[in-house]
């Protein structure tokens, strides 16, 4: 099933976030979906945003999230380890 989700979008290096819906695509076999509720932008993603961390773009901010740890995917296993 492919979902839709909102997401915070940097389409390039020192250009303002935008909240976008975004489509995910189906999950690989060593990927688990899980339910993210609220996130926050920290500095490494500021840091990413202005290019002193160079990494490809347009990418999604917001790696520090709030879950109820709703897991979907092929072997949910794969995350005991993150979220102990
Ligand atoms: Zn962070």
């Amino acid at each position: 099933m492919i979902h839709g989700s909102l997401a915070i979008v940097a389409s390039a290096p020192n250009e303002p976030p935008v909240i976008n819906e975004v489509i995910l695509d189906e999950l690989r076999p060593d990927e688990a979906y899980i339910e993210v509720h609220a996130v926050g932008v920290c500095l490494a993603d500021l840091a990413v945003l202005h290019g002193h961390i160079p990494l490809p773009f347009p990418r999604v901010l917001g790696d520090e999230g709030e879950s109820q740890t709703y897991i979907r995917g092929r072997d949910p296993t794969l995350l005991t380890d993150l979220l102990i």
